[in-house]
């Protein structure tokens, strides 16, 4: 049975908008497995005109929170999926809205939809792409074409869009020192960034996905986990520097976007482990984080417990730890409002998981990563 998600959602980074929901891909590990969303034809479920109206109607909705586009699909998959981009990309324009505007391919993005992209740029939307490239077999990512994949780099870079390469997940026969190696020399060429992640298990898919990698079965917590690494693909991606000085890599999404964007965190990533020890993050954008940092009012509760009524969480207990800038709510709260919150006050917002929450293993959310072999 296919199952649909709300047209307007808060993910941890990202205002998801899914106006075409279904994948006529089968990634194997894709969480749209769980769904009845893989080898289907995507549904079109709001028009360009109403996604625009349900995006600035959300409650979810800000000006300078960062839009993905399509999450529940691939857009550049098909015609019709492109031509409703293209119409998309030229509401949001009309509208004048503000926002990043995220999208995320791993197959061919044809030169008119590149021409779209740059068309809704040349009118002040802040377009960036995600390009997904793991090193992966035909075998895992069913129906993709690996070569449609690399030459979309060096296109849309030669365009000046904003390219972030999106390395993720990783299982053993992609871990290999040969495949990384040559991923990330790729990738470096011609995008921005890099962001890696993990593979993210959901109850579900752990079967599934054990026929792939059978020591996930053996191993316990990964389903709890915000991410399973292969050890190699873990010590590789901590140490892209050597290889890639001034290439940066990042674990955290907004910090990808906050580096694109120019802008300093806003998701309470600073100072964190992740930042200091994991996230290999230029200077200046180091430099970017601390000044905004050192500006920031101090946190009160009064401030605290005004935003948490804002969302609809008035009588939520908390603890507010000022000096670390970290908020722990003693409540259930799905990620998407906190999510929303962790932006509302710019600082880490922890809390107890929701159990009906299919997103709730983020990082944002607390969970840790785990590493196998
Ligand atoms: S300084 Fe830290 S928080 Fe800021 S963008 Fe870099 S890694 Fe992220």
């Amino acid at each position: 049975m296919r199952t649909r998600a709300p047209i307007v959602d808060q993910h941890a980074t990202w205002i998801a908008v899914n106006p075409v929901q279904g994948c006529p891909k089968a990634c194997a590990y894709c969480f749209l497995n769980e769904r009845g969303q893989v080898a289907v034809r995507p549904e079109h479920l709001a028009t360009p005109e109403d996604t625009v109206s349900a995006l600035v109607a959300s409650p979810f909705y800000a000006p300078d929170r960062p839009v993905a586009l399509y999450t529940w699909t691939d857009v550049m998959a098909l015609p019709a999926s492109r031509a409703h981009l293209a119409r998309l990309l030229e509401v949001i324009a009309d509208e004048e809205l503000p926002n990043p505007v995220v999208l995320i391919t791993k197959c061919h993005v044809p030169d008119e939809t590149l021409a779209a992209i740059n068309a809704a740029r040349r009118r002040g939307v802040a377009m960036i792409v995600y390009l997904s490239y793991s090193g992966l077999g035909r075998d895992i990512e069913r129906g993709i074409r690996h070569t449609a994949i690399t030459d979309n780099f060096p296109r849309l870079a030669a365009d000046g869009v904003p390219v972030v390469h999106y390395w993720r997940p990783a299982f053993p026969e992609s871990a290999t020192t040969s495949t990384m190696e040559h991923v990330l020399d790729w990738a470096a060429q011609y995008a921005r960034c890099t962001v890696a992640a993990g593979l993210k298990v959901e109850p579900g898919a752990l079967p599934r996905l054990a026929g792939i990698w059978p020591e996930l079965a053996a191993t316990e917590g990964v389903t709890e986990a915000e991410g399973v690494y292969p050890r190699a693909f873990w010590e590789f991606i901590h140490h892209t520097s050597k290889r890639h000085p001034d290439y940066p890599l990042f674990h955290t999404n907004s910090c990808a976007l906050a580096y694109i964007l120019g802008r300093a965190d806003a998701f309470g990533v600073y100072r964190s482990t992740v930042c200091r020890v994991r996230n290999h993050c230029p200077a200046g954008q180091r430099q970017l984080c601390r000044d905004a940092d050192n500006s920031r009012q101090p946190l009160t509760r009064a401030l605290v417990r005004s935003a948490l009524a804002q969302r609809d969480l008035a009588d939520a207990p908390f603890r507010l730890d000022v000096q670390e800038r970290e908020l722990v709510i003693s409540a259930p709260v799905e990620t998407s409002r906190v999510a929303a919150l962790t932006q509302d006050l710019g600082i880490r917002v922890r809390v107890d998981r929701a159990d009906t929450d299919s997103y709730w293993n983020s990082g944002t959310a607390g969970a840790l990563p785990l590493i196998i072999g």
